[in-house]
This record gives structure tokens, sequence and C-alpha cells, in this order.
């Protein structure tokens, strides 16, 4: 019999009141690996309750103790390294070195709550009037929530729960349930470094709870990771019910590629970045422009290289690429490239139909290249999430720039180039949050934000870095008087 996945609330594995579940399924092979619980409004509630209580006195936890529990987490996580990485192959569909890749992420994470003790302190400055000194204090909020996609199935849920807990907050996840086996693992683990009783809660589900858990009076904030159209209504409802929210969106990434730069980099950073995790990515690269005399030749390496993928089952280590993640998603994708072609573009590699022996249920689409896409083709604007590269050409720098910055997204942007004045003019004018200079997947490290503009990002505070500790924390003016 298939197993019903439980939630984790209040220190204890609870199944949920909710009676319908969602099949969490292997998408190379069609096997429903679990039940997952359709968790409703009474178990979000319960794990609020637990994490208000359990608030109280993880506040009062020296941080110094709390930032212990990270060590452990750490120490937990890579014993369990394979057993992860394979869990996340096998139910989002990636390459066992890309789980591995997306594992190692996470735990850069968990490396970067061990520095709250540092990052939370403040400052302060005495005899501000005679006699009287001023300082600020940074306090744990309450209780966070995250909801996450189902992409980054064990790193997303990282960047938060981590900094949120070591701050002295009480957590809730509520991760995708297309891929909430990665989260049950990670749960396992947080239980077994013995956090106190509803410091971390886990609720799966769909909709339902994620709503419940941005009404939920007693929610302080939510981060939010998916799709824009999602991220917006999160945005709204959060702000509507007067939580702080910080909501990362979808993506259309660009890649520019001038005359003047290395083919050879150009196109194995290119490669890396439209087909990892099969295109599904939010910085995975989606346009290559290319500019003037650079065109011809990356058409044909490109079509060259993409053509010799090889496309397989994830645990297979011989796999270049994976499948995508369900039979809705190779639907929406194939669709997506029809239109593209009804539009005008050049077929120059078409993924649709191909076959993996073995593996004949399996959601594959393979490496697909459009060429001849103008600005103008939803092809060039709308975000595919598969293994999908449009290629456009663009007249000069600035023609490239004006077509970039046209996206209504604005997540990430590169260049590749040997030219440090267009490096630096790409840089400073081209409006996405993340930017690559011969660099195709700009993905900034634990310490640093996650960028985004536009329709990528909703909110003030991005995830990680500095702006996790100001999402995290509220901030208290102190003036004291002595003498
Ligand atoms: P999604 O928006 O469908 O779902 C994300 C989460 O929101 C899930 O937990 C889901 O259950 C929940 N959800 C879905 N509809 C909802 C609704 N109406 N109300 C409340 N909650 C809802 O995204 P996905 O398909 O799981 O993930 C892929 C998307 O995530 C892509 O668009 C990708 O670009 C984006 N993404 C962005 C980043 C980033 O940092 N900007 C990182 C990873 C993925």
């Amino acid at each position: 019999m298939t197993k019903k996945m439980k939630n984790y609330i209040d220190g204890a594995w609870v199944d949920a009141s909710a009676e319908g579940t969602i099949p969490v399924e292997d998408p190379a092979t069609c096997d429903v690996l679990a039940e997952c619980p359709d968790s409703n409004v009474n178990d979000v509630a319960d794990a609020v309750a637990a994490a208000k209580e359990a608030f109280k006195e993880w506040r009062r936890t020296p941080i110094l103790s709390r930032a212990q529990y990270m060590h452990h987490l750490k120490n937990l996580v890579e014993e369990n390294f394979e057993d992860l990485s394979e869990m996340v192959v096998k139910e989002n569909g990636k390459t066992k070195d890309e789980a591995r890749g997306e594992v190692r992420r996470g735990i850069e994470s968990i490396d970067f709550a061990m520095s709250v003790p540092t990052l939370m302190r403040s400052d302060g400055l005495e005899d501000i009037s005679s006699g009287i000194d001023e300082t600020t204090i940074r306090q744990p909020a309450g209780v966070f929530a995250a909801i996450t996609p189902f992409n980054f199935p064990f790193m997303v849920p990282m960047w938060f729960l981590p900094t949120a807990i070591t701050c002295g907050n009480t957590f809730i996840l509520k991760p995708s349930p297309q891929t909430p086996l990665s989260s049950e693992l990670l749960f396992e683990m947080l239980d077994e470094i013995d956090l106190p009783e509803g410091v971390v809660n886990l609720v799966h589900g769909g909709v339902p709870s994620a709503e419940a858990i941005m009404k939920h009076p007693d929610v302080m904030g939510v981060s939010f990771v998916g799709s824009s159209p999602v991220a917006k209504i999160i945005y709204e409802t959060c702000t509507a019910h007067g939580k702080r929210v910080q909501a990362q969106g979808g993506a259309k990434n660009y890649i520019a590629v001038m005359p003047d730069a290395s083919l050879e980099a150009s196109v194995k950073n290119i490669m890396g970045a439209a087909y990892g995790c099969a295109g599904q990515r939010c910085l995975a690269a989606a346009v290559a422009v290319a500019v003037g005399d650079a065109y011809d030749g990356l058409v044909e390496e490109l079509g060259r290289q993409a053509a010799n993928l090889k496309v397989g089952y994830g645990l297979d280590e011989t796999t270049q690429m994976g499948t995508v993640v369900s039979g809705a998603a190779k639907d929406r994708i194939e669709k997506m490239i029809q239109e593209g072609i009804d539009q005008g573009a050049t077929v120059i590699l078409d993924g649709r139909g191909i076959e993996v022996e073995g593996y004949e249920n399996g959601s594959w689409v393979g490496p697909t290249i459009l060429a001849d896409v103008t600005p103008d083709m939803r092809i060039a604007q709308e975000e595919v999430f598969g293994p999908v590269l449009a290629l456009m050409k663009a007249d000069d720098f600035d023609d490239a720039v004006e077509i970039i910055n046209k996206s209504h997204y604005g997540n990430a942007a590169s260049i590749f180039t040997n030219n440090g004045k267009y490096a630096r003019e790409f840089t400073y004018s081209v409006n996405a949050g993340n930017i690559g200079v011969n660099i195709g997947v700009a993905a900034p490290s634990a310490s640093f934000p996650f960028g985004g503009q536009k329709d990528s990002f909703f909110g003030d505070l991005h995830g990680q870095g500095m702006d996790s500790i100001e999402f995290y924390t509220e901030r208290k003016i102190v003036i004291e008087r002595w003498i």
C-alpha cells in the first residue's frame, strides 16, 4: 500500500485531519511514491499554535545554543548526503549530480545560519545627550512560515528555516505537494537533533494550507518561492493580513553573447544554464541573445552539443539531463514549443516525443532549440520552465540590452564578453536582480541576498544574506539614562 505522509507538529509525526491526499510521483517512472496530505485550516492552526507556544521559551534560549543545533543539523545532513540526493532525484527527476549540488547549496545555508550570532549584533552610541545612551537591538519576531516550490525541494526550504530559527523564531514549512519527500527527510533530521517541541513544524498540502498560513493572525511573516502569478497572490494576501512577506517569483533569464566572447566558453555555460535540471531552475537560461556575428556560430555549436546530451533516469550516473517534473509540465512545455513554431521560430532541435528505454511512462522532454525568435513571440516573453532555449539576434550591445529590458521578469541576466566596458554597462543598465558576467547561472551564495526585480519579486527584503536577518528580526531602539 502507498505510504500516506504525516505532518510534523509540536515535535511529533501526526496524521493530517484533512482526508484528501495528493499523489507524489517519480516523474521518470510514474510510480506513486507516497500520498501527500492536503492539509486544511485545522492542521495549520495546530502547527501555528505549537509554534506560538514554543516561541516563548525558544526566544530565551541563548543564541549560541540555538546556533549549536545548526552544527548538529549540518553533521546529520552530511551523513545523509547521498540518501537526500537520491530522494531529490526520485521525486523531482533531476540528475544525481544536480541533486548533490542542491544538497550542497542547502548545507551552505546551514553554514550561514551558524553566523547568526555575529550577524544579529547591533550598534549603539553613548552620550547621545548628556548621560543618555542609545542602542538598537534585534529580537526574534515570532512565528514564520515558508511556502516552497517543487524544483529545489531541499535547497529552497534551507534558504529560510535555519536562519529563521537561529534568529530565535519558530517555523512552519509548507513544501510543494509535488516534491514533499525531501522535506520529510529533513524533518526526520530536525527531529533527531532534539529541538524543543514546536520550534519547527511541517505541514503538507496545496492551496488550502498555504491560504490558511497567509490568513492566520499568529503568523508574523511568510517567505515564498514559486511562480510569479502565485507570488503576487501571496504578496497581496499576506500584506492584506498584516504580515511581512518576501515572495520570489518566476523568471525569463536572458544571456547576451558579444562577438568578442569565447564561443567555447559561452556555449559550455549556456548549455549548463539552459539544460541543467531540465531547464527547471528559476535561474535557467531561457533566451540567448547573440550580438552581430556571434549568432551563426552559437546556433551551430549549441545545436550540435544539445543534440548529444544524454537524457535519462537521474539515478543513472551517466545521465546528463533528467525528466521534467510531471506529465502536466511536459504537456505545457510541448504546447509552448508548438506556439513558438507557429509564431515563426525556426526549429534547430525538437525535444518533443523522445523516449527513454525502460522508462516509457516518464515525463521526458529533450533539449530543444528555437532560433530566429523575436521579442514579440510568447516564447520570448513567458516562462517555459523546461529544457527549451530560444535564440535571438541583436544588432549591437544597446539593442541586446533593450531586448532584455523589455521582459516583465527581472530575475537574472548574463553577458559573455571579453570587454570590460560592455560588462560594466550591462551590470549598470540591465534590470535584473542577479547579474552574471561570463557566468551562466548567476546564483548568489548564501551570504548574499537572492536578487529579483519586476515580476520576479514581490516584497522588500529578499531571501538569504543580511536581508534574511532583517526579515527574521524586529529592531528595537533603547534609550537609557542612569545618571
Ligand atoms: P508554484 O507557484 O506553482 O508553487 C509554489 C508553492 O505555492 C507550492 O508550495 C504550492 O503548493 C503553492 N501554491 C500554488 N498555488 C497557490 C495559490 N494559488 N495560493 C497559495 N499557494 C499556492 O511554483 P512551482 O511550479 O512549484 O515552482 C516553479 C516556479 O518557481 C517557477 O516559476 C520558478 O521560476 C519559480 N522559482 C523561483 C525561484 C526564485 O528564487 N525566484 C526559485 C525557485 C523557483
